[in-house]
């Protein structure tokens, strides 16, 4: 059929595929297909070298197709990795992100930033990606980071025109572009070795035709294939079996066409079962319905539905009987999911379908698609061409022979239906809704390559036709399965629709089934979410050239329809169709989807260039029609009365609903401003029009002369006949109408668009607007309205009213709704386009007509015109219902205030009457919002978003204005957050007055800015005036009379009776009325606005309305004020009158003279103030005050720090208080602080034995060195050799030398793990036995009690507790923090000297006492004796038991007699018990020191990297202290026990005394050496006993674990860095790369040990350079030995005070508690070890001893690798333990990792990733608990990990999950965003940034302290009664 045979075999193949399949669809089938797919393309391996262009490098020698078949299974992204692991890139970057001359298109995925640079973008919109966004590409730009919240948050816009004004660099469009000789025709097939210079030729035209040809088929293919596919849109009863048998008649396809001669397409006779996903019925639901269904097991069921759920379909069951499919079909489709019977061939083929789809979008991410513009135009070129119908039967014959629209369907021959229109053509009216069929103004030649838009046949209404591929596959799209859905419009967005050749075309063909496509969203898709449209809308309408080709094609008006019919009738109609009505569906605004086609709309009105077209257009009656939807809605009426009982919640419809219509009218408007190309007159006409328009259309409203309007849902009066007054002094009509008895509303769309005509027409006079809405009234006629220009301006007074009402009370009865529609319409978006719009027609009101005019309606409609009039004896107000005047007094000073703060905003709210353009007014407006609310004082980010609107802080400019006006301090320490401050100069901008401000906002703001003067003034505080902020006249341009109302006599009136009404309630009572009175007193006297040109007005002025006459009251404003000058009540208040006085007399002449005849015994003197400023007196007092106020101030500052202080202490994660330290005292000494019981609250004394309540459990800090691990061997030796050094956060200490090859290897890693590298080596951890304390104490029959009752207590209520019962767990009362032992404190104060402690025997004595230990015979009775004599009496000392304790625990253990003992004994049983468990299956003895070691140890740990003042043990926390001191005194009591036989064991004193002695031996000359291989010389330290009696000191058993643990670290070192399999020489560094302390003499000792060592060891020589890396390698090493020893040594010895001091950072620790521990330094050892024989020192002496030790093992063995076998004991690790690293910000997590390819697509595979901060893994969180198994995350920290409690970072949720066998929790994330805050659920977009101070704060104080356990016990204790931890 073709010209290349390749086509017509896979026609065949894609025919007879299911067939030769035997119908069975397996992962084999799909390597078929992608492999007959690749074949069909590369013409049989011709191009091969085209599709893989990098095989032939990356796979070497190897054959091709072996490894595309073998390795590769024919599967893009197996190559994509092969290649990438070929390279060996470490470059984060994906290689497929280069473009060249091509869109970028790369999409956004959910956590990825998305750069905007507003400075670059053509709009707001524009964005891009990670790749091609570069920072100094756009160095001072606005640049605006955003992280994606959707899977797909459109693409990245770098390389397309259209979208930006700037030229910019992007790296990633240079690809390709380094020779450009290459461009001859070159087609591949001799094998071209650089597979990227075969990509920069041109592609041959065979493989272009291939290309076109494979892609075509396949589209159509999938077409075929999915036409009769839309059973399961059917419900089960409009199906039966027949229709199935038919659907699969109707699949059959062509075997002409597929060029099998013939062939007929058959099935197998068998059906299936599907079911298909949607997005509203629950999974457990789904499970149980399959389950029923399938009559399978459970297992089977969860199965399907998980595939459902991933898929978006599944099978369920196969059979041939059809009869049993659809009686389970029936059980199955109960509940309303989704079903349908097909047969087997038609599943097989959608199978096919989906791997087809998959394979063109993996083909569209190749290399050869990205590099090439040609391939790109060929798909998209396969896309945009009609569908080539290839099915067996070219129509169906349906049970009618006409086909009816139905969503969804295609018509009876396949073709794509449009909405019908049921008008008849002759009953079509003749309106403003009406749709010209025309052709789409695309280029010729393009339409001809897509056989498109030849003519208008396609377009015709009512006619069916047959659409392009692209069609197809859109109107398809509900037809797909979620997964695919989402691959398609991936691939829509990145490859088809960004097409810079094609957009158009695809534009308008979508456009052209755009009412189809929305009806589908709003009525049929099952997923919403995963609609095509909220992908396709977005990316085709915000690009301008599409726009423009849509509002020039007239198509807008379609949408419309949609729109509107969707809202009226609740379904979609055509233009014909559409009947205009003011009615509207509540149950359509629900369903909220409808807001997609007005984002559409709004994309398009905005993005167009072509403002004419639109405006031209009949849009503005269309746009009226729908604005009027919800206009005057909803209705509320007054309750005067009763209470409102039920409130409607209907208005939250029209409410969440209405700023997407403001925005449309907006939208609309903004088009007339912004005409390009067209005469200012003409524009200017156009302008009117529309203006003409809506007012008429205002007035038809009005006259009740439109369709669809009730009574109760719009706020117009409907009646014929209204009543109307004349008002006296303009002569102007005026309606009748009574806010607190009448409709209301809040809502006015229409008037919104008015006031936004207005504001965009660009008006050169007032009299303009004026003259425009008088012709439309004129044109109008007659109508029943009384005065229609009070009508167009009565309903935003009235609004404005209705709101000052509320917020003044006088709507109480009516319930919440009005006060949270009044919160709605005035904070919250609908500001700017209610509250803000219906000021502005005010405005435009005041601004225009006559004064007496505007006030007469204004006081009429705040009903304040009659009714308190002043009367003697004061104002008696005759309020009731019916009156006329509505208040009460208390109302009534609300409102009086309400109405004065209105007439301010009328002359200071300006914004939009300065005729500012789109940006400069939308800063403007940002930049007022925050200065106003930044005034306050410095404020955190969140803080100051809370306090205004969202839709302001969510501007994109917000932040960029907020770095203008603030200066920003940042968070340095764990617990700081980000502050701003407002900058100074903008302080001036403030006004108090400002319309968002409650009254006491204001009262703050006005003392804020009085301080300021005051300050620099030195002014008192009442002499300061606030001078009105007002802008000047004339950047109001037209708008500059809005003053106007000020000449009124109504205003002086109104202003003459409130100072009346204010006397005569007393200041006192009215001060703040007062205030605001004389302040609008103030702006109307600067007389700013006011029209004097004016004919009307011509002399009128303020100062005319100040000193006038009152008809009514007889008196003037100019009186008034000037009697309040006298009288201490008015103190406050005079400088602001004398103020007011003070600007008539330098603006007019002679005021005095004329305030003498309006003012009776008028003062001049008065207005003048007489205190003296100089006054000597003043200049004392002020000096005092200043002197005050700093005091002041340093007492605020002082409280600062106090207060900062507490809170820093106060850390959310160390909630355990920690215990006051009674301080060791002279001769105190320490004890346990404060023996109180916090349960029974009794002393010590007499209540039983006392103790604290420990935590015993397992941790797993301690590590080993990984020599095998390059990273963690290098890491390890990196850290400072002093871990007292605080640790900063840079990576080097500065006394090192670090080599340019350390330097590379540490930022390669860094650079190659996005997060860690891990702890991974789980060999190398150890979880050991640890105890710690909150430090609470309580006495042992209380603890017996406590946990008896908490057991009782916790088996009443079942409920997730966060303690363990059966492992005796239980939460410490007092501070909930989890415990499960007690240990009894039974010593007296502890006043033992360190110093003393640490001493050796004599300081001369060189004879170590061990030398003559095992000389002994220790067998010998007598000797024994003694020793046991002495011992005893050694221990006594040490235990230093209290009297009550001895008693206690009794003499002997055959009388036990009081309840003490007895208690005592229950104790210590108890204690084994829970020891045991722990240890299991080790027996655990009393008197062992493996807690004691280990917690030692880990406190250690813990410890490093903080700094010290002078050594480790300053920096021992109270709590570690107390635990630590508890244990070890408990040790040493029982020892003493043991040894006076009070413990019943058999023979339990001579068991003791061998056992300190043998502790003993084990150091002996001659039993050392042997140790080195195995022991912890640590342990041992703690374990023996020192004996001083026996001359066996501490000293000298430190001194003897020291050298053994030296000797062990050396044998380590030695053989670890000689054997042949270590990984210290690699290919990054080498040995000599590890750092070195620098200036160090000690190498040469130390290589001289290594040499002797390595001698004996039978290895290598190290060479003799390297000595320095050997002796600091060996410092790091044995430095945490040492500092353990020294917190040993403190933790027997309280009292440190004689201790040296240093100063820490000049001395190597290790040298410096070698002074402490009294004990030679390692460098004096190194030298004593290689002193010539004879020399004899102990050191030596061993270090010689060891060495032959170590021959005659070598001799014996003759083995080299058998001594390092013998090697047991590891190399502790000495750097500091950390957890992984994590990324900067947290967002390169997705960027650089979770959507890579590099690392096998993470985000296909987990969902919702957790990392896991021991090992980096990352493992998916599951969030739906599936049956019982446990989530990914608790079975790695238990089975996998070598944590003992699970802690994971999870980058979606931005948090850190802990997991602990009791239960889990979440804990903040150490990431804070921009603004130094930690991120909200608000601020969600926000990029995070990694704030070390914390995660170290985290990891040490939860992780190393083992706080995680209590931070998740007191987590859950505190929501237990809340049900539990509900969240996983
Ligand atoms: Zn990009
Ligand atoms: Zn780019
Ligand atoms: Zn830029
Ligand atoms: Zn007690
Ligand atoms: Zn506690
Ligand atoms: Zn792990």
């Amino acid at each position: 059929m073709t010209s290349i045979p390749e086509l017509d075999d896979l026609r065949r193949f894609l025919f007879l595929l299911p067939r030769k399949s035997n119908f069975q669809f397996t992962k084999e089938t799909r390597k078929q297909i992608r492999k007959e797919l690749f074949c069909t393309l590369s013409k049989r391996t011709k191009y091969i070298n085209w599709i893989f262009p990098n095989l032939e490098r990356s796979i070497g020698t190897n054959d091709k197709l072996t490894v595309l078949d073998k390795e590769l299974d024919w599967s893009f992204s197996k190559y994509f990795k092969r290649v990438l692991k070929s390279r060996g890139d470490t470059n984060s970057h994906d290689d497929r992100a280069y473009h060249v001359n091509l869109a970028c298109a790369r999409i956004f995925r959910k956590g990825e930033p998305i750069y905007r640079c507003l400075t670059c973008g053509y709009d707001d919109t524009c964005a891009l990606c990670s790749h091609c966004f570069r920072e100094e590409y756009h160095v001072g730009h606005k640049v605006n980071i955003n992280i994606c919240q959707r899977e797909n948050g459109g693409v990245c816009d770098c390389g397309d025109p259209e979208a930006w004004v700037r030229d910019f660099v992007c790296p990633y469009t240079k690809y390709l572009h380094n020779n450009d000789d290459v461009s001859m025709e070159n087609d591949g097939s001799d094998g071209v070795a650089d597979g990227d210079s075969l990509l920069k030729s041109e592609m041959p035209k065979e493989l272009q035709k291939l290309l076109l040809g494979v892609m075509e088929i396949l589209l159509d293919y999938v077409i075929d294939v999915m036409t009769s596919n839309d059973l399961h849109f059917y419900d089960f009863n409009s199906t039966n079996i027949s229709t199935i048998t038919k659907y699969s008649f109707y699949g059959e396809l062509d075997g002409e066409k597929y060029d099998t001669r013939g062939m007929r397409d058959v099935s197998d006779g068998k059906f299936a079962l599907m079911v298909y996903n949607d997005q509203v019925r629950h999974y457990r639901d789904a499970v149980q319905r399959i389950r029923l269904a399938s009559k399978k097991v459970k297992a089977f069921a969860t199965m399907v539905t998980d595939r459902l759920q991933s898929y978006g379909k599944a099978k369920v069951l196969v059979t041939e009987n059809l009869e049993l499919l659809r009686e389970r079909q029936k059980i199955l489709s109960a509940t309303g999911l989704a079903t349908c019977i097909r047969c087997l061939r038609d599943v097989f083929r959608e199978e096919m379908v989906d791997e087809i789809v998959r394979w063109i979008c993996s083909f569209t991410e190749s290399e050869l698609f990205k590099s090439n513009v040609t391939t790109k135009d060929l798909l998209c070129q396969a896309f945009c061409k009609r569908w080539k119908k290839g099915l067996a039967q070219p129509e169906r014959i349906a049970l009618s022979t006409e086909y009816i629209y139905r969503t969804g369907t295609l018509d009876l021959k396949y073709n794509i239906p449009k909405i019908q229109t049921t008008t008849k053509e002759s009953l079509r009216k003749d309106d403003h809704w009406y749709h010209q069929v025309e052709r789409w103004n695309l280029p010729e030649k393009l339409c001809q390559t897509s056989e498109y838009n030849t003519d208008t046949t396609d377009l015709q209404p009512n006619t069916c036709h047959l659409g392009s591929r692209f069609q197809y596959f859109i109107y398809f799209d509900i037809r797909f399965w979620k997964s695919i859905r989402t691959v398609l419009h991936d691939m829509y967005s990145c490859s088809v629709i960004t097409n810079l050749n094609f957009k158009n075309v695809l534009c308008a063909q979508y456009v052209d089934i755009y009412p189809t496509v929305a009806d589908m969203l709003l009525t049929k898709d099952r997923e919403p979410e995963t609609n095509v449209m909220g992908v396709l809308s977005t990316q085709i309408f915000t690009c301008p050239s599409n726009s423009t080709l849509i509002v020039q094609h007239h198509d807008l008006s379609r949408i419309f329809a949609s729109i509107y019919s969707f809202l009226t009738e609740e379904r979609i109609r055509t233009l014909d169709d559409i009947t205009i009505t003011h009615k509207i569906s509540i149950w359509s605004l629900k369903i909220r989807r409808w807001c997609q086609c007005f984002f559409d709309v709004s994309y398009i009105l905005t993005r167009s260039n072509d403002f004419k077209s639109i405006v031209e257009y009949n849009i503005i009656p269309m746009a009226c029609d729908i604005i009027a939807l919800f206009q005057g809605r909803p209705v509320i009426i007054r309750e005067g009365k009763t209470h409102v009982e039920y409130e409607s919640p209907d208005y939250t419809a029209f409410f969440q609903n209405v700023p997407v219509i403001y925005l449309f009218a907006e939208n609309i408007a903004h088009c007339f401003s912004t005409m390009k190309n067209i005469n200012k007159h003409e524009q200017k006409v156009l302008c009117k029009n529309a203006i003409m328009y809506v007012v008429t259309f205002l007035l038809k409203l009005e006259s009740n002369n439109y369709p669809g309007l009730l009574d109760d849902t719009i706020d117009i009066d409907l009646k014929v006949q209204r009543n109307a007054k004349r008002d006296p002094r303009s002569n102007e009509l005026i309606q009748e109408y009574r806010i607190d008895k009448e409709k209301v509303s809040f809502l006015h769309p229409l008037h919104s668009l008015l006031a936004f005509l207005i504001q965009f027409a660009e008006f050169e006079s007032s009299f303009e607007v004026k003259q425009i809405i008088d012709d439309t009234i004129n044109k109008m006629g007659q109508t029943n309205i009384p005065n229609p220009t009070v009508s167009i301006f009565d309903y935003s007074v009235r609004t404005i009213v209705l709101m000052s009402q509320i917020k003044s009370g006088f709507w109480v009865r009516n319930g919440f709704s009005v006060r949270s529609q009044l919160q709605l319409y005035r904070n919250t978006n609908l500001r700017e386009c209610g509250y803000m719009r219906d000021l502005f027609l005010i405005q435009v009101f005041v601004n225009t007509y006559e004064p007496d005019f505007v006030c007469n309606l204004l006081f009429d409609r705040w009903q304040l015109l009659e009714g308190w009039t002043l009367k003697s004896g004061g104002f008696p107000i005759d309020q009731n219902e019916d009156a006329i005047f509505p208040y009460d007094h208390h109302t009534l000073s609300y409102i009086l205030d309400e109405c004065l703060n209105f007439f301010i905003q009328l002359q200071s709210e300006v914004l939009y009457l300065r005729g500012l353009k789109e940006n400069n007014l939308n800063e403007t407006h940002i930049r007022n919002e925050l200065i106003h609310n930044l005034c306050f004082g410095p404020m955190t980010y969140s803080k100051l978003c809370s306090n205004i609107p969202e839709h302001v802080s969510m501007e994109k400019r917000f932040d960029l204005m907020l770095q203008d006006v603030s200066t920003f301090s940042a968070p340095t320490g764990a617990n700081d957050v980000g502050m701003y401050k407002l900058k100074d100069e903008f302080i001036n901008e403030v006004n108090p007055y400002y319309f968002n401000y409650t009254a006491n906002m204001k009262d703050d703001v006005l003392k804020l800015l009085k301080h300021r003067i005051m300050k620099k003034t030195n002014k008192t505080m009442n002499k300061i005036v606030i001078e009105p902020n007002l802008r000047n006249a004339e950047e109001l341009g037209i708008y500059r009379h809005i003053g106007n109302y000020s000449l009124s006599s109504y205003f002086s009136d109104f202003i003459i009776k409130t100072l009346l009404y204010i006397v005569d309630q007393g200041v006192d009572k009215s001060d703040n009325l007062l205030e605001t009175t004389l302040h609008l007193i103030h702006i109307c006297a600067l007389e700013r606005y006011i029209n004097t040109d004016d004919d009307n007005n011509t002399g009128k002025t303020f100062f005319a309305n100040f000193t006038r006459q009152s008809d009514i009251h007889g008196t003037t404003i100019a009186q008034l004020l000037f009697n309040m000058l006298d009288g201490e009540a008015m103190k406050d208040h005079r400088a602001k009158i004398r103020s007011i006085f003070a600007i008539f007399d330098t603006k007019y002449s002679n005021v005095n003279n004329m305030l003498l005849g309006c003012i009776s015994q008028f003062d001049s003197i008065k207005l003048t103030d007489k205190t003296n400023e100089g006054d000597p007196q003043k200049a004392i007092s002020r000096k005092k005050r200043i002197a005050k106020d700093r005091q002041a101030r340093l007492m605020a500052k002082f409280k600062e720090q106090q207060s900062l202080f507490l809170k820093q202490n106060q850390n959310e994660i160390e909630e355990t208080s920690d215990v006051e330290m009674v301080e060791y005292g002279d001769d105190e000494g320490w004890q346990f602080p404060e023996p109180h019981c916090l349960y029974c609250q009794n002393a010590l004394d007499n209540a039983g034995p006392f103790g604290i309540i420990t935590y015993v459990s397992k941790s797993s800090e301690f590590r080993k060195v990984p020599f095998d691990d390059p990273y963690w061997f290098m890491k390890a030796f990196s850290d400072s050799h002093n871990l007292d050094n605080d640790e900063t956060t840079k990576e080097e200490a500065e006394d090192e030398t670090y080599s340019e090859k350390w330097k590379q290897y540490m930022k390669w890693i860094r650079e190659s793990n996005v997060m860690g590298p891990g702890f991974s080596s789980h060999k190398h951890v150890e979880s050991k036995v640890v105890s710690q304390s909150c430090g609470h104490g309580m006495h042992f029959q209380c603890y017996v009690n406590f946990l008896n009752t908490n057991r009782n207590k916790q088996q009443q209520i079942s409920r997730n507790v966060p303690e363990s019962i059966e492992h005796r767990e239980f939460l410490c009362p007092l501070c909930k923090a989890i415990n499960n032992m007690f240990i009894p404190i039974l010593w007296v104060p502890n006043k033992k000297s360190l110093e003393n402690f640490v001493l050796p025997l004599e300081a001369t004595a060189t004879v170590n006492v061990f030398e003559q230990l095992g000389n002994q015979d220790l067998h010998e009775p007598k000797w024994l004796e003694k020793f046991g004599s002495l011992a005893t009496k050694d221990l006594e000392e040490l235990s230093q038991l209290t009297a009550t304790a001895s008693n206690m625990i009794g003499q002997n253990s055959k009388e036990i007699t009081t309840s003490d003992q007895k208690s005592f004994r229950s104790m210590l049983t108890n204690m084994f018990q829970i020891l045991t468990l722990l240890v299991f299956p080790r027996v655990f003895k009393a008197d062992s020191t493996l807690i004691l070691t280990n917690t030692i140890k880990s406190t250690e740990i813990s410890l490093r990297g903080l700094g010290s003042i002078s050594c480790v043990i300053d920096q021992i926390s109270n709590n570690a202290l107390l635990n630590l001191r508890a244990i070890n005194e408990f040790r040493n009591n029982v020892l003493l026990m043991k040894m006076k036989n009070w413990l019943s064991t058999p023979a339990a004193k001579a068991d003791v005394y061998m056992k300190l002695l043998t502790g003993l031996s084990q150091l002996s000359n001659k039993q050392l050496p042997l140790q080195v291989q195995s022991a912890d010389f640590f342990e041992i330290l703690v374990n023996v006993i020192p004996l001083p009696s026996l001359g066996f000191l501490f000293n000298a058993i430190f001194k003897a674990c020291f050298v053994g643990h030296i000797l062990q670290v050396l044998s380590i070192l030695v053989t670890k860095l000689n054997t042949s399999n270590s990984r210290t020489d690699n290919e990054h560094y080498g040995l000599r790369d590890i750092p070195s302390m620098m200036n160090s003499n000690n190498g040469i000792y130390t290589v001289e040990v290594f040499r002797r060592l390595s001698e004996a060891h039978g290895l290598d020589h190290v060479n003799a350079d390297i000595g320095a890396i050997l002796y600091t390698m060996l410092i790091k090493s044995v430095t945490p030995f040492l500092r353990r020893a020294a917190i040993l040594a403190y933790v027997n010895c309280a009292d440190i005070e004689s201790l040296p001091v240093f100063e820490s950072s000049q001395r190597l620790e290790a040298d410096r508690l070698c002074d402490i521990l009294k004990v030679p330094s390692v460098a004096q050892m190194l030298q004593e070890f290689i002193q010539p024989e004879g020399d004899n020192c102990y050191n030596g002496t061993i270090f010689n001893s060891y060495v032959q030790h170590l021959k005659s093992r070598q001799t014996v063995n003759s083995n080299a690798n058998a001594m390092q076998l013998e090697l047991k004991y590891e190399l502790e690790y000495p750097g500091i333990v950390k957890l992984i690293d994590l990324p900067d910000r947290l967002d390169y997590f997705f960027t650089n990792y979770y959507y890579l390819d590099r690392y096998n697509n993470p985000h296909t595979r987990m969902e919702n990733p957790a990392i896991c901060l021991y090992c980096a893994e990352v493992m998916d969180v599951q969030r739906t608990s599936i049956g019982e198994q446990e989530g990914q995350c608790t079975i790695h920290y238990l089975k996998e990990c070598a944590g003992c409690v699970g802690l994971f970072l999870l980058p979606k949720d931005r948090t850190i999950l802990i997991l602990t066998r009791n239960g889990g929790s979440f804990h903040a994330a150490p990431y804070l965003d921009k603004h130094g805050e930690l991120p909200s659920e608000m601020k969600k977009s926000k990029p995070l940034y990694l704030m070390r101070p914390r995660y170290n704060d985290f990891l040490r104080n939860v992780w190393l302290l083992h706080n995680v356990v209590n931070y998740v016990a007191r987590k859950l204790d505190s929501v237990v009664d809340a049900g539990g931890w509900d969240t996983l």
